[in-house]
């Protein structure tokens, strides 16, 4: 796989119908021109992403909404994206006929968001499309926070665009615009009470008016890595065997505890601190071969918490014992 940070080589592969992968604020993405229906075809097959999980499609500038969004727009996309574009948030919304059906997996809707990575934005720019990009690994497993993460999953890609390490490591929030407010289909980087602030915020259990509006993607077991995850709420709850990985909020809980091989998401239980680190905590406790079972504590859902716990619970949902 070719890596390295040319940006403009890298739009080059994008248009000419290749498949790039690249850093965003979130987490890493495989990108491919949103209109070029083969170049997102081949995302599905290296991904072994299923046709029914539609994609987003990302944007450097709000005016590409006009080719994917039905006209006329609804002003809640254009107030959302004045609040949080460029930035970790996706919009959900009726989509232009103009959009390939492989994009949406056949839905009505699209989901849209600007990147604020520089290099993201850098390359949508120069290639002049937007990009569609899921995120970079094999579909349900871990998130790529880092390159290597891409490496580790994926080799059918035409260059991998290294950024460093992601700012905020869990995805982006999506929200789906409805008549009266929004829904919050993902929870992410953006928090309901950020939303909030700037449209109303649907209740998910009774003020949902768009019940015929299906939601893929929302997977019970996701974010998977391949040994066994279970989630503790005390040390008291642990039984665990020799050889076996704990995962710590805080540093500070270390000396809980004992024989257990223990790696911490933040220093001092700092949750932004927690969300960046998830991921590659997860990678590393996967790569070591020391480790058998993994064991992580749970978060306060609160804020980004909210996120983190439900990447958390997906990662977990096929190992509940
Ligand atoms: P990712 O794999 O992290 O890029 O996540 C993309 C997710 O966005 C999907 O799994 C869906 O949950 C959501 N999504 C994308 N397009 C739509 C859409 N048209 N309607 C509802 N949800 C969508
Ligand atoms: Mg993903």
């Amino acid at each position: 796989m070719i890596k390295g940070n040319d940006v403009e080589y890298a739009a080059k592969c994008i248009k000419e119908g290749g498949l790039v992968a690249f850093p965003t604020e979130t987490v890493y993405g495989l990108g491919a021109d949103a209109f070029n229906a083969r170049a997102v075809a081949r995302i599905f097959a290296e991904k072994q992403r299923p046709e029914f999980d539609p994609l987003i499609v990302h944007i450097s500038s709000v005016r590409q909404i006009e080719e994917l969004f039905r006209q006329p727009v609804d002003e809640k996309v254009y107030r959302l994206a004045e609040a949080f574009w460029p930035g970790p948030l996706t919009i959900v919304y009726k989509r232009s006929d103009s959009v390939p059906d492989i994009v949406t997996s056949g839905l009505s809707t699209v989901a849209v968001r600007m990147p604020s990575h520089p290099l993201a934005a850098k390359l949508i720019e120069l290639s002049g499309k937007p990009i569609v990009a899921p995120s970079a690994n094999r579909f349900g497993k871990l998130s790529p926070t880092q390159a290597s993460h891409v490496e580790k999953q994926l080799d059918g890609i035409d260059y991998l665009l290294d950024g460093g390490s992601t700012e905020f490591g869990v995805e982006s929030t999506v929200v789906m615009i409805t008549q009266n407010g929004v829904r919050i289909l993902r929870p992410g980087a953006v928090t309901a009470e950020e939303l909030s602030t700037h449209v109303d915020v649907l209740d998910s259990e009774t003020d949902y008016d768009d019940r015929d509006l299906p939601s893929p993607g929302m997977l019970k077991s996701h974010y998977a890595p391949r040994k066994p995850l279970y989630i503790i709420n005390k040390p008291s709850e642990l039984n665990y065997d020799e050889g076996d990985g704990v995962i710590i909020v805080s540093e500070e809980e270390r000396g809980l505890y004992e024989n257990a091989i223990v790696r911490s998401l933040s220093k001092t239980g700092d949750i932004q601190e927690v969300a960046v680190n998830l991921f590659a905590v997860l990678h590393q406790m996967e790569d070591d071969d020391d480790v058998s079972d993994i064991y992580i504590e749970a978060v306060k859902e609160k804020g980004i918490g909210k996120a983190v716990m439900d990447r958390i619970k997906k990662a977990a949902y096929s190992y509940k014992k």
